[in-house]
């Protein structure tokens, strides 16, 4: 083996592991086991046509040439991107830390307290910020979050009317993408310049952006009344750092604001990931989208945080869900709302009027240029120019500087300033203009006044206080930041302790090597409106990375634009509907599902427009294929498409796909398979091969970006030819077209891509074919060393599993009381994350190790199933009571098992240290079972005032 080798890095079991491991199943070598596991109907026998795999060394270097051909320049385009300072101790200890990157989403609170109260510092960032009573655990960006809250308008709305008005001077991309979200659901758009235009008679909802896309600062209050009468609702798309000097949307009574924090320390990274935000009034928080946090208590009474009310919506409500939101955006969360932590009040303030200063500063020496004229004479960071006929001469003259400017059109140049903004890039802007304007008059030096009359309406000043809890003023020196971070991070686990066997979510290695270029500046500081000139390494790269996910997937384009699962699925969706549109089928509109289907497609095919036909499936987990038949006979006509997992949500290749795509096919039907489950078909099988027409990725899963306690993630569109037209298109430059604007970027969350780049480049065509055989046989050799003690519900051929598998407790909690939750909280006390719970089937659980662990893992894994087998059996044989065991206390805490009163009936030891857990090496679960519904029934979503704490 050469240590060269970055596959040897990456796969767990070493071949001496490995061979251990094929005996426990029964196979000779992995060619065989994935010749008997993988149904020869799907089997592609093909070479991958990628480059050989490159070391991390060499693909360290690859990567670094890449940024090379970056240019960062002083990026002033604005337009909801803007530069900024991402604080050292929050780069180093947040975003390039383990402890946060690698963590699963908050699902299972008790080992996850640490994100989560970070989650809910950020709420409470947003909630006052907005001037609105509850925010969510973020969106994905504020085109979607956006979208988000025009459908949650139309939802809570009185009034009938299809129309929702949009405000002009809002975000170019926010419109595309809330105009390619509308359109689907017989929502009519009607954008306004409402300095001019009167507001219809009858329309359900309207969004304002505040400051507008031109800088101006403009008092929205008539217009929110004017709503209000009329029955709608009202979105402000807000600037966090203008509101801490300007009155906030829920002060002049908007129902809901949304927009992004990048700005609060997060790198643009041309075009994302950053948080979305959404926040809203008291009365709507039941219909907020997405993640919410909340305070509930535990076991023992205490305070304790978990996802409040909503949090798996797609998984209980389907095609009745609100939005399709999954995957989020929590690491970037967590950033900006530490940066609110870490500047506290003051320092936001102080950060605001920096930028404030500098624009009005910017303001008054081009008033002072011949020919410049400042259009807006209200605004914060975004300073309008009109300069007849010579914006495009400015904006030239100005990069030839280093510095970019919004060329807005013939006559006029945008400058946004920020926290980044120095005197010498004033200087630069302003040479550029004296440059190419009549400079008669000119001295040929900027004078830039020290302190010009603020630009901020007298009216709209701020003057309610924000972030007054206690957790804002705590930690502004880099000591007391330093703890806070290391104290959060301690109460979680991630996969820096251990494994995370999370069925269909793939909880694999994110290697160093992937993640460090994300940090580096060519990277990280790009504006995604950077002209094409300055961005040739990134678009290198994309190109490169959309043309092998083509090659691996056996599909003909790739899109990287959508930034989660959830939305590479609508973006497929819409792809097929604007196909049968095309084709004058446009009357196609049902969309089959199975049973077992992810949550999400259900909730993405509404987005789409589709009316959703849920399929059965049989007892062996399998689409019911009888079933299918009859349902594609009612529907023929209207059939538009059928959604289905390959390898399915039950961790097994089912043998009748082929068969299953020929069907709807026959039917003019498409098909899209989910592709959540890649892992299992690397190098082995390509959808677009076996008769799929369009998939989804999820780089977060398969290509390793990290789930960063819930997001970032990508979640790329992959297509067949004929749906090549329809892909996302360009959310500022592809208006009336058929693609639609998925993502507010382009390129979605570019700023991430060199991970699944780097994965793709050192594994190499044999590295990820032998990743996915090796992922195959760690969940054959599980679920071989547990079928004895959990019956393994589903099996495909030969009586294998794919890449993860389904522990049946059902009939163990028939007999016993003890419940898939007990084990999964037992498993926190072992010292493990839990499996996937009750997806697909309730009352089971679904193990997906993938082939990051190595047999040490999976073999304390397994003993730990084992042990907490037998600790049921104490409880089936009446030994330990039903309401008082190991299991139903789980988790102990360090509190609970050295408390003086010790009331149940086996030792404190059991409840601690339970077999094989070495004291040395103990993880600590920081508070007992949540009792998620408590905090349900009174929902707390904002830190909880220190008293909270007392009783
Ligand atoms: C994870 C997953 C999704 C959703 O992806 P997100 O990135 O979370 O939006 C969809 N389908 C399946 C099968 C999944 O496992």
């Amino acid at each position: 083996m050469s240590v060269e080798q970055f596959a040897d890095r990456h796969i767990g079991p070493d071949p001496d592991a490995e061979a251990r491991m094929l005996e426990a199943v029964g196979y000779a070598t992995v060619d065989d086991l994935m010749d008997a596991a993988i149904p020869e109907t799907i089997r592609w026998h093909g070479q991958l046509d990628l480059p050989p795999a490159a070391s991390e060394a060499e693909a360290t270097a690859e990567l670094r040439a890449l940024a090379a051909d970056n240019t960062v320049a002083v990026s002033m385009i604005g337009l909801g991107y803007h530069g900024t300072h991402t604080p050292a101790v929050i780069r180093r200890n947040v975003l390039e830390n383990p402890a946060w990157y690698t963590a699963y989403t908050p699902y299972q609170p008790e080992i996850s307290q640490g994100r989560l109260e970070a989650l809910l510092n950020f709420q409470t960032m947003v909630a006052d910020l907005t001037g609105l009573t509850t925010a969510n655990a973020s969106m994905l960006d504020e085109g979607t979050a956006a979208a988000e809250a025009m459908t949650l308008a139309r939802r809570a709305s009185t009034n009938r009317s299809p129309v929702y008005v949009v405000d002009a001077d809002t975000l170019p991309q926010t419109i595309a993408v809330i105009t390619s979200r509308a359109a689907p659901l017989g929502i009519q758009v009607r954008v306004l310049d409402l300095d001019t235009e009167a507001l219809p008679a009858d329309y359900f909802g309207l969004h304002l952006q505040y400051p507008g896309a031109s800088g101006a600062v403009r008092d929205h209050q008539k217009l929110v009344d004017a709503a209000h009468t009329g029955g709608a609702l009202v979105c402000v798309a807000a600037d966090l750092l203008a509101l801490t000097l300007l009155r906030p949307p829920g002060e002049i009574g908007a129902d809901i604001a949304a927009g992004t924090t990048q700005r609060f320390g997060v790198p643009m990274g041309f075009g994302g990931p950053h948080a979305g935000y959404l926040a809203v009034r008291a009365g709507l928080e039941r219909m907020l989208p997405g993640r919410l946090v909340g305070l509930s208590r535990d076991a023992a009474g205490d305070p304790a945080y978990r996802l409040a009310l909503q949090t798996r919506e797609q998984h209980i409500r389907r095609e009745k869900a609100t939005s399709n939101i999954c995957t989020a955006q929590v690491l970037l969360a967590v950033v900006a709302g530490m940066y609110a932590v870490y500047h506290g009040p003051d320092g936001l303030r102080a950060i605001a009027r920096h930028t404030h200063t500098t624009a009005t500063r910017l303001a008054a020496s081009l008033r002072a240029l011949d020919g410049v004229h400042v259009v807006h004479h209200e605004f914060f960071d975004t300073v309008l120019t009109r300069v007849p006929g010579r914006a495009e001469a400015v904006v030239t003259a100005a990069a030839d500087h280093g510095v970019n400017l919004r060329l807005v059109d013939a006559d006029h140049v945008g400058i946004s300033c920020d926290e980044t903004t120095t005197d010498a890039h004033l200087r630069q802007v302003w040479r550029a203009f004296a440059d190419t304007t009549d400079t008669t008059g000119t001295t040929g030096v900027a004078d830039l006044p020290d302190a010009p009359p603020t630009a901020l309406p007298a009216t709209l000043l701020r003057t309610s206080d924000f972030l007054t809890h206690p957790v804002f003023g705590a930690h502004h020196s880099e000591t007391a930041m330093l703890r806070y971070l290391r104290r959060l991070a301690d109460l979680d686990f991630a996969l820096d302790r251990g494994m995370i066997p999370l069925g269909s979510c793939t909880m694999k290695l994110n290697a160093t090597t992937e993640m460090e270029p994300i940090s580096w500046p060519a990277f990280a500081d790009v504006h995604p409106f950077a002209p094409a000139h300055q961005t040739t390494g990134y678009q290198r790269l994309i190109a490169q990375l959309e043309g092998w996910l083509a090659e691996v997937t056996g599909y003909d384009a790739v899109s990287v634009q959508p930034n989660a699962g959830s939305q590479g699925e609508l973006a497929g969706l819409l792809a097929i509907r604007a196909y049968h549109v095309q084709r004058g089928h446009g009357h196609r509109d049902v969309c089959l599902i199975p049973s077992s289907a992810h949550g999400t497609n259900a909730a993405s095919a509404v987005m789409a427009g589709m009316r959703v036909v849920v399929v059965g499936c049989d007892t062996d987990g399998n689409v019911d294929l009888t079933d299918l038949d009859t349902k594609i006979d009612t529907h023929r006509d209207a059939l538009a498409a059928i959604m289905v997992t390959y390898p399915s949500t039950h961790g097994v290749y089912e043998p009748g796909i082929a068969a299953l795509c020929a069907k709807v096919h026959d039917a003019g039907g498409q098909v899209y398979v989910d592709g959540a489950n890649l892992n299992a078909l690397l190098g082995y099988a390509r959808p677009g091969h076996f008769g799929a027409d369009v998939s989804h990725l999820n780089l977060h899963k398969t290509f390793c970006i990290p789930h960063g306690g819930g997001g970032p993630g990508v979640g790329p569109v992959a297509v067949r030819a004929h749906l090549a037209p329809y892909l996302p298109g360009d959310p500022t430059g592809d208006h009336g077209t058929d693609r639609p604007a998925i993502s507010a970027a382009r390129h979605g969350s570019a700023g991430i891509l060199p991970i699944p780049w780097a994965y793709l480049r050192m594994m190499g065509p044999t590295g990820l074919t032998r990743a996915t055989a090796v992922a195959v046989l760690a969940a054959n050799y599980v679920a071989t060393r547990l079928r004895a003690h959990y019956p393994v519900l589903y099996t495909g051929n030969k009586g294998l599993v794919a890449h993860e598998c389904v522990l049946d407790l059902r009939p163990l909690t028939k007999t016993t009381g003890i419940t898939v939750d007990d084990v999964a909280k037992r498993l926190m006390d072992y010292g493990f994350h839990a499996p996937t719970m009750s997806f697909p089937v309730a009352g089971t659980l679904m193990v997906e190790p993938t082939e990051s662990e190595n047999l040490g893992e999976l073999d304390r894994f397994c003993d730990a199933m084992i042990a907490i087998r037998a600790e049921i059996d104490q409880v089936a044989t009446g030994r330990w009571p039903t309401q008082d065991n190991p299991l139903r206390n789980a988790p102990h805490t360090a509190a609970m098992v050295t408390a003086d009163h010790w009331p149940h009936p086996y030792p404190r030891s059991v409840g601690a240290y339970p077999d094989g857990v070495d004291p040395k090496n103990k993880y600590w679960p920081p508070v007992r079972r949540i009792d998620g519904a408590y905090g349900d029934r009174n929902l707390v979503c904002s830190c909880p005032s220190p008293q909270a704490y007392e009783d």
